[in-house]
This record gives structure tokens, sequence and C-alpha cells, in this order.
């Protein structure tokens, strides 16, 4: 048994929400100077010289990449063996969110109650996702979550009957009615099974998952392609100003389901898909 004081992660959860929001991960940067240089139209190349410039300014003068640093979604994993000790696990986590967007000077984006939106004013609460899993370590990510993306996400309860292509136009669909709301060129994670709200929440792993790696399984990997390659045919370019690249990567990620069911799912993510690790 590993004992763990939880102000370790509380600070470990304050320099995630930071980091975050100010750099954007490696991969992801890759990925949009990859596709800078494949954008046909001249307006969509200028947009994209923008979002670069706009991402080496955030790293130079360390400020958030974007004015909207989310709701902070925090992946956790903590092994079996770890015992906690010197308070309460959730107050940690909270704290360190609201030390992460006050003394990171984030913007602070959490209404209290739905329906009377009072602002909390420190960016609590989060939403947290525990997995527990063999072993003394804490993994943690932390993935900030805009709104303009979010709003367009959907989730469809299909029927074992639907074929694959018709899983692909729905996928495509989505992204043609978000048009430029989410600021592409997008991200789309999918999720593919469980029942409805593990579907959504494959969505936004998948969201989480490097842009540069494809789902290990070949039938995935092909469809992930596949809705790639059409929703680029949509033309809705960078920051929806019309060009060849509208989405960077499509990641598919897959559960078990029941036999009467067959949920899909649409996380929609912007040129701001962001997460930042670390693990205790
Ligand atoms: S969708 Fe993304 S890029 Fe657009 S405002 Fe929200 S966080 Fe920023």
């Amino acid at each position: 048994m590993r004992e763990i004081n939880v102000s370790e992660v509380e600070e470990l959860v304050r320099d995630l929400c930071i980091k975050a929001n100010l750099y954007l991960p490696e991969d992801m940067e890759s990925c949009i100077e990859c596709n800078a240089k494949k954008e046909q139209s001249p307006v969509g190349k200028n947009v994209f010289a923008d979002i670069l410039d706009n991402m080496r300014v955030a790293r130079e003068e360390t400020i958030p990449i974007c004015q909207d640093t989310g709701m902070a979604v925090i992946f956790m994993t903590i092994g079996q063996d770890v015992h906690f000790v010197g308070g309460s696990l959730n107050e940690a986590i909270n704290k360190g969110v609201a030390r992460g967007y006050t003394e990171g000077r984030l913007r602070c984006s959490i209404v209290s109650d739905p329906l009377e939106r009072v602002n909390t004013g420190d960016n609590t609460p989060p939403v947290v996702h525990l997995k527990i899993a063999e072993g003394e370590k804490v993994e943690i990510m932390v993935a900030p979550k805009g709104f303009g993306s979010e709003n367009m996400s959907q989730l469809k309860m299909m029927t074992p009957s639907v074929t694959e292509d018709e899983i692909v136009d729905w996928v495509v669909s989505v992204c043609a009615k978000a048009g430029s709301n989410p600021c592409p060129p997008i991200v789309i994670g999918v999720g593919i099974g469980g029942d409805f709200e593990k579907c959504a929440y494959l969505a936004k792993k998948a969201l989480c998952r490097s842009v540069s790696k494809r789902n290990p399984k070949e039938r995935y990997a092909k469809l992930e392609a596949k809705m790639l390659e059409k929703i680029n045919l949509l033309g809705i370019g960078p920051q929806g100003f019309g060009g060849t690249q509208t989405c960077l990567a499509v990641n598919i990620e897959e559960a078990p389901t029941h036999i009467a069911g067959l949920p899909v799912s649409v996380n929609v993510g912007c040129h701001v898909t962001r997460h930042a690790s670390g693990e205790i």
C-alpha cells in the first residue's frame, strides 16, 4: 500500500490546468502545421498562419491559446494499492482546479446551477472520470473543454441494423451542421457502443487520444479514415472561411454494447483540442 497525500493531487491538477491551456500537445501542433501545408484555399492558408501565430504568442507570452479556457474535464486513474491521506480527495481536486484557474489567470466559465447561471468564480466544479487500475500510481489528465465545440456534439441511439456507411454519413452530417461554430479545423471524437452515457464518455475519451494514433483495430481505423475524408470534402475550411482542411483527425473509441442497440456519439473538438497529463 502506497500513501499519497492529497496535496500532491491538488498541486498536479493545478499545474495541468495551466499547462493544458497554454500549450497544445506536440502531436496536435504538428498536425496543424501539416494541415496548413496541405490547405488549398488562399484564405484558408492565411487562417492557418494566424492559428499558428496565435499558438506561438501564447507560448512566448505564457497566455492561454484561447479566451475560452473551458470546463475542466479530468480523467483520473487510481491504482488499487493507493491510500490517500491528508484530507478529502474531492476537495483536493476542486482546490487544484480553483488554483489553476485563478493563479494561472484563466477565464472562469462555470455556473453553479444551469438555470440560475451564477458564475462560481473559480471554474469549479470540474467533470471527473475515475478509473481504478492495478498498482500504486495515480495518473491524471486534464482536458479543458470549450463550449463552442461542445455545443455542436450529438448522440444517436442507432439500431444494430444500421450500416457502417450510415454511421459515417451521420457523423459527417453532425460536422456539416456544426459548420464554423466549433472553430475549425476540428478534431472529432466518436464513441461507438456502450450504453447512453458510456457512449458519450467514449467520444470524449477519443478526443483525448493523440491525433496521430489510429484505432488499433483495422475496421475502426478504416472508418476513421473514411469519416476524415468525407468531412474534409464539406469544404467548411479553417474557421469556416472555406477550404480543404476542415478536420485534423477522427478518433473512434468503441466498447461492448447490448444486442438490441448501437449507440453512436460525436464529441466535437476545436483546433484548440487540449489536454495535459501527469502522474504521481
Ligand atoms: S471552440 Fe475552441 S477555439 Fe473556439 S472559442 Fe471555444 S475553446 Fe476557443
